[in-house]
């Protein structure tokens, strides 16, 4: 997996943003102050060891800073400047004597004419979320320097010309597939609503810069230049090993890549809009992505998650409160697939509590520990298989096949609802089948039950490892399966019939507390916020 820790954007000039409010409000992405530099590199450090933490692993960490995507970015001007699809225009814009220069709308600060909140930025005031024009405010001021001295100076901008592209980027739509009705949805509004022109440059003092005569002092909009880090990105990871890694073969006109993007709605437009009529644009056979799987909001405590006011609990601060697994697994298993997804404690302690501790904590604890008791740690032979290990069987290979088109399909709220079914049907075996009734009276009996409840135990785990990868390798590890990425189950015979009579089998401590109220209140009370 390559991500791309990117920069915050900003909006200087007019480039058709989405005309709904809805998605407008999301224009410009980014979350963080638009007046600090790029993320710094301790920054950086501080995401990759978040990422680290939540068990998430990357082949490569790139940054669109990098020297690579310098190159390609201005690759790519020059491609569509060659091809006509550059077009330069002069467009009034506010500028500040005493900075020195001229200032994106988030720069400029004021009060907004709808609410008369006297901090509303000159692209949208965060108090009423209205979008605005600069020239909106009332009393504008500089948010570098406070100066209230502004200018209206003409200065020139570059501009792609999307419109010239719609045809082949309707084209390049039509011939998608596999993609949400939200991804598709949001891509078809833009075309419907008439693409327009998109302004790729801003007077920024850190960015890529514009490889133009008369551009001096500008840089490249950063949602030009940072999908293209994706590309550049590879790159970096080549180079590391250029022998054996040729970044090329995965983009250049490449036939056996399958390219995934995964994005929160807000950055649809970029991928399934901007970045396709760069590449298209390009005339070069880049490789464009085939599935976009784009999410809806997640969304705290029926409110907005908000750095600023400190509301809502972010991922530093929730490892700190839990391990990874718990937030893995409430994340993927109400992700924000068809709708928004609401987190509270209170859901998200109900939840854990019932999916992790009661249903897969509880099927571990049960079987491992009758087994450690009546057995003293090794698989039982004897009996044979009956009628209801056949229909645990069927059960199972349906629900295996289920689970898989759910990753397939990369429908994560599926997967993981099929993985809790089969927790469900191991607890529903064990506690139909009774061996702690049957264990002196039909020990042949007890032993096969034992012993399909052992391996089922181990499927149980292979298909959470992708959700609760430490707690699954604990209850492999226990089941004396070494190593990390358990093989697939892909017949459900073979998988109950995995582990034979004899082997040792350890039992690993209590995989995951209950969560109680005084923990939900307590929480609840420290993410509140300060609004
Ligand atoms: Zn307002």
């Amino acid at each position: 997996m390559l991500d791309i820790a990117g920069r915050s954007a900003t909006r200087s000039c007019s480039s058709a943003p989405p005309t709904s409010t809805a998605l407008r409000r999301n224009w410009p992405p980014g979350n963080q102050d638009s007046t600090s530099p790029p993320i710094a590199g301790s920054s950086i450090r501080s995401k990759r060891r978040i990422y680290r933490r939540l068990d998430l692993t990357f082949d490569h960490f790139g940054r669109s800073s990098s020297p690579q995507n310098h190159a390609l970015t201005q690759h790519f001007f020059h491609r569509l400047e060659e091809r006509g699809f550059i077009e330069e225009r002069v467009l009034e814009q506010v500028f500040s004597p005493e900075d020195g220069r001229f200032l994106p709308d988030r720069y400029i600060i004021g009060t907004c004419p709808h609410c008369r909140f006297d901090r509303a930025r000159g692209d949208q005031c965060e108090n009423c979320t209205r979008p605005l024009d600069p020239v909106d405010l009332v009393e504008p001021r500089s948010a570098l320097s406070g100066s209230t001295k502004l200018e209206i100076r003409p200065t020139r901008h570059l501009f792609l010309r999307q419109s010239a592209l719609v045809g082949e980027l309707e084209d390049w739509i039509d011939g998608r597939s596999g993609w949400p009705a939200l991804v598709t949805s949001i891509a078809r509004k833009w075309l419907d609503e008439g693409l327009q022109d998109r302004c790729i440059t801003r007077d920024l003092a850190w960015g890529v810069p514009v490889p133009k005569l008369g551009y001096e002092g500008k840089v490249f909009y950063v949602w030009f230049d940072a999908p293209i880090a994706y590309i550049a990105a590879t790159k970096e990871w080549a180079e590391v090993d250029p022998e054996r890694r040729d970044w090329r073969a995965w983009w250049w006109a490449p036939t056996d890549v399958e390219y995934l993007q995964f994005l929160g709605k807000d950055n649809v437009p970029f991928h399934a809009v901007s970045f396709p009529c760069t590449l298209i644009g390009s005339g070069e056979p880049w490789k464009t992505v085939d599935v976009i799987k784009g999410v809806n909001w997640l969304t705290y405590e029926g409110g907005k998650f908000s750095t600023s006011q400190r509301r809502g609990v972010f991922l530093d601060l929730a490892l700190e409160l839990l391990p990874a697994d718990y937030w893995r697994w409430w994340l993927a298993s109400n992700a924000p697939e068809g709708s928004d997804t609401d987190f509270n404690f209170e859901r998200f302690a109900t939840d854990v509590n019932h999916d992790l501790a009661d249903t897969f904590g509880n099927l571990v604890n049960r079987t491992l520990k009758f087994l450690a008791t009546r057995y003293g740690g090794i698989v039982p032979g004897g009996g044979t298989p009956a009628a209801p290990e056949k229909r645990l069987t069927d059960v199972l290979a349906q629900r295996l096949i289920s689970l898989c088109t759910g990753h397939d399909d990369r429908l994560f709220r599926k997967a993981a609802d099929e993985v809790r079914s089969i927790w469900r049907l191991a607890n529903g075996y064990l506690a139909a089948e009774a061996p702690w009734a049957s264990f002196h009276k039909d020990p042949e009996r007890t032993a096969v039950v034992i012993r399909t409840a052992v391996n089922l135990l181990d499927v149980a785990a292979t298909v959470a490892w992708a959700f609760i990868p430490a707690a699954a390798e604990q209850v492999l590890g226990a089941l004396g399966r070494a190593g990390s990425a358990p093989a697939w189950p892909n017949s459900a015979v073979a998988a109950l019939a995995e582990i034979g009579s004899g082997r040792r089998v350890g039992l690993p401590p209590p995989l995951f507390a209950k969560l109680p109220h005084e923990w939900v209140k307590e929480n609840r009370r420290r993410f509140a916020g300060s609004a």
